[in-house]
């Protein structure tokens, strides 16, 4: 296999892929059973092909794409015009009829504001006109969530986990047609609906699922049982989809556990809602611990095929997670008109506090990483829309990269108000100060950090991305069956690979290449194109020396998987801010992402020194000693909570 033939591969995406009933690429001989089951799980419900251009997969081989977006995507004027009409509004009339701090204090979203929002079709954004719905792009979608957002949080997750991830969404992308004429138009009317995988011992880990589904005799129908945690919406929602496992499969002479996927409906018997959960923020959600006891759902019912549920869940998230970046350009934006009021009217020290040097540090970063996060959101949001390219890496670095930089903009704004950033709006109000939510929105946006995804299983589905290219490439070598002859043949199609693909990782291109469209940025660009070399081949120097037990070196591949993130965000940014700065007529927009490249790089070069300490690391031994309980010593003196085992 030639260089040109991996780059081809990866501009059309046409990886062959581990198939479903392959050997696994990686050696799960030194693991445990509960770790090699998991693993088996999860790569068998990885979506194998790449049939699209993917930007992501492209920068850890180190092809940096620039043509891929730039220019910055823009709405067509007639779907602009669409989401403008709906978002006018929209917002004066969550202005003037939600309080969201009351939302927050009852818990409860008033059912007013449900009727009006189904009255104006917001349940029904995503669901394309033919069955009832609004049909808006995911750019319309994502702009009304960001809306909200920034108003009401719980509000959010409403809307959002019934179209983004609750049935809406599944059934769109793997439902009959019968199934979807059954159920869609039932979303524009009044039904609000659910996804549930997790379960107590099922959160990051599906492997460990224990709600089954039987086969009835008759074969008519499934029998549904056991319980699901955590289930947005569950409380309340009429229509749900549901992860269970069927019967098992033998693949290879080995049972294969088969997770499938179907709609319940809440008023099948058997359907019990047992707890409804309260957390520390978006705390109007009507989320619930759900319980299932021989319920009767039809086979009809089946999403897509028995021992897909995973693969379906996975793929719904691919595409529902773009949601939780626009809701935290909402946050953002919020924040930084709150730190711009406060910064300048609050004066201490004989002058605003935005003005002492912290202050403006603090609003640069607020103003450049909201810019980044709204970059990163749109293209990846014009890209859904678009189909052309493959946005599995982009969703999952743009989940990664908004989520945890809200956050940081959260902690900053608190921080910016002093005691007032910490102090409830209702209690600010009382004492006739401007009621600013800023203790609520640093709440309410923590949980964006653990939902669809935490932060840490994003590392490592981009880092089992990252490696997919190099694993496929020696997979002759890495099956424990293969003969010797595919062997052999491996490890010549590898050399000619690598003798071709290596030396470029080398060639610094940018030197060559001066990005005149990026204008002021396109140093920026040229950093971009150098530092994904160095990506690459720092990725596969790692792979040369760990091989395939590369997957489980966490730290490394959390440092490399960051870069690229970090990389992508830099490059969506530039693109983004020329396309502002157009728009404008000036080059704040260019300035504002000249500071975000420079924050985005200073972080990329602790990246690179971490990589370089990641050996030595003392948290390691450390962290096992705490598991084992060495340390117990540090817990004394305290109020034990529970009995301190
Ligand atoms: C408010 C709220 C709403 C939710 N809504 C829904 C919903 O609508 N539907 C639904 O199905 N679920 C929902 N969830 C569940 C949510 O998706 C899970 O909380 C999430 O997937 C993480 O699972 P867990 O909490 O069990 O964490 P665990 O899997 O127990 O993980 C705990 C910690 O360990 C880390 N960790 C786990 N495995 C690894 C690993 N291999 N390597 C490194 N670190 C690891 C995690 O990142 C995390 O930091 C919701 C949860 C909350 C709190």
């Amino acid at each position: 296999m030639t260089v040109k033939d991996i780059e081809g591969s990866q501009a059309t995406q046409q990886h062959e892929g581990v198939q479903d009933d392959d050997e696994l690429l990686v050696d799960t001989s030194k693991m445990s059973e509960g770790q090699a089951e998991a693993l088996e799980v999860a790569e068998s419900a990885r979506q194998k092909e790449w049939k699209q251009p993917s930007f992501g997969s492209q920068l850890f081989m180190g092809t940096f794409a620039p043509d891929m977006l730039f220019p910055f995507p823009e709405q067509s004027v007639e779907d602009k015009k669409i989401g403008d009409k709906f978002i006018a509004e929209l917002g004066p009339y969550l202005k003037e009829h939600l309080d969201a701090d009351a939302v927050d204090e009852t818990r409860t979203i008033p059912q007013n504001v449900i009727d009006k929002l189904f009255e104006m079709g917001a349940f029904a954004m995503k669901i394309p006109q033919k069955y009832g719905g609004l049909g808006f792009s995911q750019v319309n979608y994502n702009r009304v969530i960001q809306l909200v957002s920034s108003h009401c949080g719980a509000t959010a997750v409403l809307l959002s986990a019934h179209q983004s991830i609750g049935v809406p969404q599944p059934l769109l992308m793997y439902g009959t047609e019968e199934q979807k004429q059954r159920w869609l138009p039932r979303f524009r009317k009044d039904a609000i609906s659910a996804f549930a995988l997790t379960e107590p011992n099922v959160g990051s880990d599906p492997a460990q699922m224990s709600s089954t589904a039987d086969m009835s005799e008759d074969g008519t129908h499934y029998i549904l049982n056991g319980e699901k945690l955590w289930c947005t919406n569950g409380a309340v929602a009429d229509i749900m989809v549901v992860m269970c496992r069927t019967k098992p499969k033998i693949v290879n002479g080995k049972e294969r556990q088969q997770i499938t996927a179907l709609i319940v409906e809440k008023n099948m018997p058997g359907v019990e809602v047992v707890h409804r959960c309260d957390f520390m923020g978006i705390r109007g959600i009507q989320n619930a611990l759900l319980r299932f006891t021989n319920v009767k759902v039809p086979k009809d019912n089946l999403l897509w095929k028995e021992g897909r549920g995973l693969a379906l869940a996975l793929g719904t998230l691919n595409v529902g997670r773009l949601t939780v970046p626009a809701a935290c350009i909402g946050m953002s934006r919020q924040a930084l008109s709150v730190c711009r009021r406060f910064g300048r009217d609050r004066v201490q020290w004989g002058q605003p506090i935005g003005l002492h040097e912290p202050g403006r540090q603090k609003l640069a970063f607020i103003a450049s990483t909201t810019q980044a996060i709204e970059a990163v959101t749109w293209l990846t949001s014009h890209w859904a829309d678009q189909k052309k390219n493959d946005i599995r890496i982009e969703a999952a670095m743009a989940k990664l990269f908004c989520t945890e930089n809200a956050w940081r903009i959260a902690d900053m704004t608190v921080q910016m108000r002093g005691g007032r950033g910490y102090e409830k709006a209702s209690s600010l109000q009382a004492r006739g100060e401007e009621p600013f939510p800023v203790e609520r929105m640093m709440r309410d946006s923590r949980i964006n950090l653990i939902i669809e995804g935490t932060s840490e299983i994003m590392r490592l589905f981009l880092a089992r991305e990252a490696l997919d290219p190099h694993l496929n490439l020696a997979a002759g070598l890495l099956k424990k069956n293969s003969s010797m002859g595919t062997k052999i043949s491996t490890l010549f199609k590898m050399m000619g690979f690598y003798a071709m693909w290596y030396p470029k990782q080398w060639i610094n291109g940018s030197s060559f290449s001066s990005y005149p469209k990026f204008g002021k940025l396109s140093q920026q660009m040229k950093f971009v194109e150098k530092t994904s070399h160095k990506l690459a081949r720092t990725l596969f120097h790692y792979m040369a020396r760990y091989q395939d037990a590369l997957e489980r070196k966490q730290l490394i591949l959390g440092n490399l998987t960051d870069i690229a993130t970090e990389l992508f965000a830099m490059s969506a940014t530039c693109s983004y801010a020329v396309m502002q700065a157009k728009q404008r007529g000036n080059d704040e927009p260019l300035d504002l992402a000249a500071h975000f490249c420079w924050l985005a790089k200073r972080r990329i070069e602790g990246h690179f020194r971490s990589l370089k300490q990641t050996e030595e690391t003392s948290a390691n031994p450390i962290g096992k000693k705490i598991i084992n309980g060495d340390y117990r010593w540090m817990e004394e003196d305290i109020v034990w909570v529970g009995d301190n085992s």
